[in-house]
């Protein structure tokens, strides 16, 4: 267990009580297989085909209905278990906009697991997918405050936590053929941007990127240690084009 949560653990009784019941469907420590998607920033795209594909199955699967509040009006919420960010970086007229795609990362050492009262959040020990039992969550939130990384979505019709399952419903499915037997954002990503596998198979396709285009984690100084990763962005220019400004020098700290 990571370091700030023993110390939240460290007082109240019926806390710690709490814990153990959170982490009774799996080990919180490093297991041999861990699924997890890689997610390639420099060829996201940010066309959203993820997200819709992700909101269609899990509507539609076990994980669902999710829901839509004023799905066609001026201002539609919902529950999402995969969302992309879109922010421009740099300096004008240098800037980059970057598309970044965030769902659950089913960390290794999952914060939101022990702070759970009822053990409806867990860890699977088996392929490390992280889950909510909905039949055991009473929507009190805590998960979601501990998740650094606010990935879980508290389903407002249904009063449960939600969050990206890796597609577990999908991914084991033998009525499938085996090459559909992924989570439904990577089968729709137009760029690729999206690779799914066991992380601690050195000998696959996510653990191979990771080594080879520099995968890294989000946020590594929570502990939290999430399997999902990332590969960062690799700056190119077109042949011909100016070369991008240089950022302005800092300015000098003020005088008294
Ligand atoms: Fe839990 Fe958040 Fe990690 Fe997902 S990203 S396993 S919700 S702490
Ligand atoms: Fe557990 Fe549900 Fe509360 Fe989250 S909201 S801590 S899953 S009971
Ligand atoms: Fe959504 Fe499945 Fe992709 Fe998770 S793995 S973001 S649940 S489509």
């Amino acid at each position: 267990m990571i370091g700030w949560l023993k110390d939240l653990f460290a007082t109240p009784a019926a806390i710690v009580d709490a814990a153990t019941i959170g982490t009774d469907h799996g080990p919180s420590t490093t297991l041999a297989r861990q699924l997890a998607l890689v997610i390639d920033l420099n060829v996201c795209v940010g066309c959203h085909a993820c997200v819709t594909s992700c909101k269609e199955w899990n509507t539609s699967g076990s994980a669902g209905p999710l829901a839509d509040e004023n799905a066609y009006g001026a201002n539609p919420t919902g529950t999402f278990f995969n969302r992309v960010q879109t922010y421009e970086a740099g300096i004008f007229p240098g800037t980059d906009t970057i598309h970044f795609p965030k769902s659950c990362l089913h960390c290794e050492e999952p914060p939101c697991v022990p702070v759970c009262p009822t053990g409806a959040s867990y860890k699977r020990a088996e392929d490390g997918i992280v889950l909510v039992d909905y039949d055991k969550c009473i929507g009190c939130k805590y998960c979601a405050w501990a998740c650094p990384y606010g990935a879980r979505e508290l389903d407002e019709s249904r009063q449960v936590m939600t969050k990206c399952t890796l597609c577990v419903d999908r991914i084991y499915d033998e009525q499938l053929p085996k090459e559909d037997r992924k989570p439904a954002c990577v089968k729709a990503c137009p760029t690729g941007a999206r690779l799914f596998g066991d992380v601690k198979d050195p000998a696959s396709e996510v653990s191979i990127a990771i080594r080879e285009r520099g995968g890294y984690s989000l946020m590594p100084e929570w502990q939290t240690k999430p399997a999902n990763q990332y590969l960062p962005r690799r700056i190119t220019e077109a042949a011909g084009s100016p070369a991008r400004p240089a950022a302005p020098p800092a300015r000098p700290a003020d005088s008294k």
